[in-house]
Formats: structure tokens, C-alpha cells, sequence
């Protein structure tokens, strides 16, 4: 089956085609057969093909809205540049997988879009203003162009966290808001966490109920899952994103009263402070330089800037009380299992992580640690680690694919 999977933000769109099905997913033989990326919709976008067999090209269209970015993709899918032989018409995608960003409560799997679906999925953009209506736009700009029907399946970054117990969903608040508002912890970057668990547990050749990791999401945006018996337990990520590790341009966990502080001090009201803690914090806020990892690095390696190298330090000193944390909450964990752009090529950060934690039984081994990087996957821990450690490549555009060709084929209901 081929899957196109569609990942829709206000403003970018990417993009894979994957082949799987049932059996090829079991002996890992599927693969991806193209893939891009727009940016900019709206305006001069800025659109990145990656065809399976040649090196990627960049080049620039306007494309006005999300419907616009679609008819793009599928004409330039369809033509012999992807080098895609299988999709030479519309009728050579056969199934359609999403990557909806809030299930809310209602989703504790992926599910196969229907009219009613889709509703409930707009009901819940109060939790997802950004992101669910993009969401909704690219389902229904499928709709438009391949036709009602096509399958179309919403893969939720919620929905592997629907197994967290009360005591880590719930906020210490008035009781009355989680049941008028639903307000609790949802975490997100779920089918990258239950992706890497599941790779973890195929490396070592465990069962479900016997993945016990703590799983390190680590990109521009970063997330820790507890994971137990294969179950999220708990996530660093809450009602938003926003909540947690620190991240590209967002501060994680801070102390609420700060809001209020900087909306006061600054004059900024309720919406501008969020901004700044979405956008203007984290690496970014506190180095002033970038938010960007690798550019961070490589400013400590030239000129040692102090403030570079005090984000670094605040970000990984961060990684290492979550760590802890869910230590002491699972009562123990088998392995850390790092992954994103950061967990899974950066050693240094990786080393840095680590720093101190022998006595608790976690040691990396120096040279395994470095040259496990470039979408490279394996332990990266000394002989006598008792605390394991893994690196494994997220990729959630697959488990997106699978769970598609898995729900329409009704193994998932
Ligand atoms: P997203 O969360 O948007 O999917 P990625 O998972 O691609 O993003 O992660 C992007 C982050 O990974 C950036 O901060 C980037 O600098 C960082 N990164 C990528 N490669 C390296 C590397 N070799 N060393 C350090 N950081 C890296």
C-alpha cells in the first residue's frame, strides 16, 4: 500500500510516501519512496523534494493554503521526477495518514477518519489552536482531491500518553477545571516515544511488558516519557507543549507567577507572555544567540560565549532531573533511550547528560557514544552500566504509515 503521510502546520507542510503493508511492516522491509517538505505557505513557498533515488532539490512556488500545497505534492508525486513508478494518477495513493496533534481524551489510538471523527477533532482546537485546524484543513483538502474515498487515518502526538494514571495527568488545581475544561496533562511527541519504544524492545528482543526506558525526545521541541511495562506513565510535556524539558524557543517548566511578573514589569498582556515563553525562551531566551543546537555548539567551540555555553548547561542539567525523576517514580528503569535531531546526533550532548550519574548506574562508553550518531542506532553504555543507555532514530512518519495500513486493513478499531 501506498501511503501518503501528511504532516500540516499553519504555515509548513511536510510530507512522505511510504510503502508498507501488513507483512512488510513485521520484517521492517518497508520503506519511504519520497518525501518533501513546504515552508511558507501563503506566500513564495519554499518547497524541498527529496525523491527516494536522487539528491534533494529546492526551489520556490507560491502556494496560497494547504489545498494548494496539496495538488503540488500529488502532481510532483505523480511525475517522473519523484521517481515514484507506482504513482503515475491519483489512483497510486491508496491511503492517507495524518499526524493530528490533540486527541484529547477521546483518542487513545489512531483512528480512521470519518465525517464524525473529523468533528470531534475540531471540537478540540480550544487544546490546539495552532495546530488542530491545520490539521482539519489538510483532511478535507485530501477529500477534496483524491476523493471521499480515500481512507484517511488521524495518528494522534497525544494518544500514546492516554495511559498516564490520574495522579501524573492531573495539575494540583481546583478539581472543577479538569471537569469543565478538561485541563490536565496531555503530552505530546507520543508516536515518537511509542515509536522508539517499540524499536527498543525489537533491538533486544523483549516483549511489550517488558520495556521499561525512560525515552528522551530531544529536538526543537523536547520531551521525556516514563515508559513501564510499555505504557506511558508519565511525560514532561502537559496541557501544551509548552510544559518540561527546555527547548529550541520554549522555557519549559517555570513558575507560573513568573506570567504574571513579566505581563506586569513588561506591560504585555496574557497572549504576548505565552508568545515569549513559546517562542522567545528556552535555548534562544537565555543564550540570545540561537536556538539551534548545533550553531550553540559550534559558538562555545569559537569564542566560548558564556551565555552559550549557560544554555547548554541549563538544557542538559534539565534532561538529567527528568531523568531522576522518573527513576524514582518507576522505581527503577532498564535503559535512557535518546532520540531527535539533538538526542540522536549529538554525543557531546549526550555525554553532558549523562555527567555524573554512575553512581546511580548509568556510565556511557566514550568512544561507542561518539560514533553513534548520523541516524545511527545502538547502545551507546560501558559493559558495566547498569542503567543502559540506546540511541535509536525517531521515525514517526513510519509508525504514521503503519498505523494507517493497520487501521484500514481493521487491525487497529
Ligand atoms: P524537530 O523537533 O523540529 O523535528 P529535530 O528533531 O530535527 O527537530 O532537531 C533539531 C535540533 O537538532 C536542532 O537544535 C539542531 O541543531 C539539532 N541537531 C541536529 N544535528 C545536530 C548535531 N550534530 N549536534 C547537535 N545538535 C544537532
Amino acid at each position: 500500500m501506498n501511503v501518503l503521510v501528511l504532516n500540516c502546520g499553519s504555515s509548513t507542510l511536510k510530507f512522505q510516501l511510504i510503502w508498507t503493508t501488513l507483512d512488510a511492516m513485521k520484517s521492517g522491509e518497508d520503506k519511504c519512496l519520497a518525501r518533501g517538505c513546504i515552508e511558507r505557505l501563503g506566500g513564495e513557498s519554499v518547497i524541498t523534494l527529496e525523491p527516494a533515488a536522487s539528491p534533494p532539490r529546492k526551489t520556490s512556488e507560491p502556494l496560497h493554503d494547504i489545498r494548494g500545497a496539496l495538488e503540488f505534492i500529488v502532481r510532483w508525486l505523480a511525475s517522473e521526477e519523484s521517481g515514484v513508478d507506482s504513482v503515475r494518477n491519483l489512483t497510486g495513493i491508496h491511503a492517507v495518514g495524518h499526524r493530528v496533534v490533540h486527541g484529547g481524551e477521546r483518542f487513545v489510538r489512531s483512528t480512521l477518519l470519518t465525517p464524525e471523527v473529523v468533528r470531534h477533532i475540531e471540537d478540540l482546537t480550544d487544546l490546539a489552536p495552532l495546530h488542530n485546524p491545520a490539521n482539519v484543513k489538510g483532511i478535507r483538502a485530501v477529500e477534496a482531491l483524491l476523493g471521499k474515498d480515500i481512507p484517511q487515518v488521524a495518528v494522534f502526538d497525544t494518544a500514546f500518553h492516554q495511559s498516564l494514571p490520574e495522579k501524573s495527568f492531573l495539575y494540583a488545581i481546583p478539581y472543577q477545571y479538569y471537569r469543565r475544561y478538561a485541563l490536565r496533562r496531555y503530552g505530546f511527541h507520543g508516536t515518537s516515544h511509542r515509536y522508539v519504544a517499540y524499536r527498543y524492545r525489537q533491538l533486544l528482543g523483549l516483549p511489550k511488558e517488558q520495556t521499561n526506558i525512560i525515552t528522551l525526545h530531544l529536538g526543537n521541541g523536547c520531551s521525556a516519557c516514563a515508559i513501564q511495562a510499555g505504557v506511558s506513565i508519565d511525560v514532561s510535556m502537559g496541557l501544551t507543549p509548552l510544559e518540561g524539558l527546555v527547548m529550541g524557543t520554549r522555557s519549559g517548566d517555570i513558575d507560573p507567577a513568573i506570567a504574571h511578573y513579566i505581563a506586569a514589569k513588561e506591560g504585555l498582556d496574557a497572549h504576548q507572555v505565552e508568545s515569549v515563553l513559546n517562542k522567545q525562551s528556552g535555548l534562544l531566551g537565555v543564550s540570545g544567540l540561537t536556538h539551534d543546537m548545533r550553531e550553540l555548539l559550534a559558538e562555545i567551540d569559537d569564542t566560548n560565549d558564556r551565555r552559550a555555553n549557560l544554555a547548554v548547561d541549563i538544557f542538559c542539567y534539565r534532561v538529567r532531573k527528568y531523568i531522576g525523576a522518573y527513576l524514582a517514580a518507576m522505581g527503577g528503569a532498564d535503559a535512557v533511550v535518546f532520540t531527535g535531531g539533538i538526542g540522536q546526533n549529538s554525543a557531546r550532548i549526550r555525554a553532558k547528560v549523562c555527567e555524573g550519574l554512575s553512581w546511580m548506574g548509568l556510565s556511557l562508553d566514550a568512544e561507542k557514544n561518539e560514533n553513534c550518531i548520523l541516524g545511527q542506532e545502538g547502545p551507546v553504555h560501558t559493559s558495566g552500566s547498569r542503567l543502559k543507555a540506546y540511541v535509536i532514530p525517531t521515525d514517526e512518519e513510519l509508525l504514521i504509515a503503519r498505523d494507517t495500513v493497520r487501521c484500514v486493513q481493521g487491525e487497529i478499531q
